[in-house]
């Protein structure tokens, strides 16, 4: 016991990004995940790198971060992203367009207006009868590259990742959390593993763990989302519509696909629960009134995942609950000393969370470093093995160079995708 400064629970983006930020600064971290990581709501997300414009009405505060966030993930991770632009279209809701202008400024959020005929040349396949169109800074993020790519900087810094390790206790000192107990289901073993400091970043999981030390009062209401994608992309830009936050707003251009989302439902069990069978129609109806083709074009797949979100009150619409993040440190909540959480947020504002937690992890550990993630470009798992395989002798080197430049077949570039599987099991 002992080995660790510092106990991740949970290898979504959140986790990964905390045990990056927590190496970064030389602490030694474990990262522990029950399955695969990335296997919950962040794998399954609807791909959009906020520019802030979609909260900046209802959630000023959740805008700001976002634009914040945006800006330093497209220079530190410029890789992984695709920096489309977006376009918020107006189609009804006309009243909502000064407010949206209004609450984007004073958020500080860059915006233009774009002339309605210019934006139909720019993406030809959106409803011809739209009224109104401002750009915004929304980008693609491709969640796996992300979420490689801060695996990779852990481990370049020191960080010890496992898959397949279950948390399935936390092990206590009188008051304090001292580690935990973990199911090792790839050896079928269970252990214990010791640290100053226990994280906890299981997203809708979150509460489950936290109970395993008695703490109930922290309310999570986890509402599903479910995403419909059509195997066509329909725009080059990120459109949303132009009015109250609402389900069935956004479509995503994600590779060669269009992604149409999202809605809210509140479930019990991130582990247990069904897409709703209307959800497809819905989906169908909303979107194709950004898209007329997508009544054609039809979906090839549907998938769905959970949002953590913190109740404000007593509130219960889904679509007004904050989508910021919360730090909480369970000493000063619960009197559980040396254990920390990070609940709620986006997978845009991952690297913010992390900041937070981890300056407050170090502030715990008694240890003055400070965050280096905000100017620190992420390695490019890519690049990394390029440059590990082309020093191999006897690489098929004109093959591995060609791939890695992207020139070439499909074939190849497919295998680009199964690169990221092999590096991404060297890490966990
Ligand atoms: C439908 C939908 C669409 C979204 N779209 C966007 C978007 O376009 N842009 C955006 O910025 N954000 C979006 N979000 C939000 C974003 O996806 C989440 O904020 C983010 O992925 C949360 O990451 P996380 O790491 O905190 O949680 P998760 O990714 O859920 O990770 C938690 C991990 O903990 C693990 N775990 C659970 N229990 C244990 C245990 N006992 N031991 C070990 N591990 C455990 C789980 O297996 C899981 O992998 C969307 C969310 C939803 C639901």
């Amino acid at each position: 016991m002992g080995r660790y400064d510092v106990i991740v629970i949970g290898g979504g983006v959140t986790g990964l990004a905390v045990t990056y930020d927590l190496a970064s600064r030389g602490l030694k971290p474990l990262l522990l995940e029950r399955n695969d990581m990335m296997s919950g709501t962040s794998g399954k997300y609807h791909g959009l790198l906020h520019s802030g414009a979609r909260y900046a009405v209802n959630d000023p505060e959740a805008a700001y971060e976002c634009a914040v966030e945006n800006k330093i993930i497209k220079e530190i991770a410029g890789h992984c992203v695709e920096d489309t632009g977006g376009y918020f279209v107006l189609l009804d809701e006309e009243e909502y367009y000064d407010e949206f202008k209004k609450g984007c400024k004073e958020n500080k959020i860059p915006i233009k207006d774009v002339d309605v005929d210019e934006a139909l040349k720019e993406e030809p396949n959106l409803n011809p009868n739209i009224k109104a169109v401002v750009e915004v800074q929304d980008a693609v993020l491709y969640a796996y590259k992300f979420a490689v790519s801060l695996g990779l900087a852990a481990k370049m810094n020191g960080a010890d990742m496992r898959a397949y390790n279950e948390v399935i206790g936390l092990l206590r000192k009188g008051g304090r959390v001292v580690g935990v107990k973990v199911l090792d289901k790839i050896n079928n073993r269970v252990y214990e593993e010791g640290a100053e400091v226990i994280i906890v970043t299981a997203g809708p999981w979150s509460e489950k763990i936290l109970n395993m030390t008695g703490i109930r009062n922290i309310k999570m209401i986890l509402t599903a989302g479910t995403m419909a994608v059509v195997p066509y992309r329909l725009s080059k830009r990120v459109i949303n519509k132009m009015r109250v936050p609402s389900d069935g707003d956004i479509v995503v251009p994600y590779g060669n696909n269009s992604i149409v989302g999202t809605t809210a439902y509140v479930i019990e069990d991130p582990d247990n629960y069904t897409i709703p069978q209307e959800d497809a129609e819905f989906l169908m109806e909303e979107g194709s009134v950004i898209f007329p083709a997508i009544k054609k074009i039809g979906f090839s797949r549907m998938y769905s995942s959970v949002r953590p979100l913190i109740s404000m009150g007593e509130e219960i619409d889904t679509r007004k609950i904050s989508r910021r993040y919360e730090i909480y440190d369970h000493e000063e909540l619960h009197g559980v000393e040396g254990l920390l959480s990070a609940i709620g947020g986006k997978l845009t504002t991952a690297r913010a969370m992390a900041e937070a937690i981890s300056d407050l992890a170090c502030k715990k550990l008694g240890v003055k470093k400070a965050c280096k993630t905000k100017e620190t470009k992420l390695p490019n798992p890519l690049e990394a093995l390029s440059a590990e395989h082309l020093k191999t002798k006897g690489s098929p080197e004109s093959l591995v160079r060609r791939v890695f430049e992207k020139k070439g077949t499909i074939d190849e570039e497919l295998l680009i995708n199964a690169l990221y599987i092999l590096i991404a099991s060297s890490l966990w």
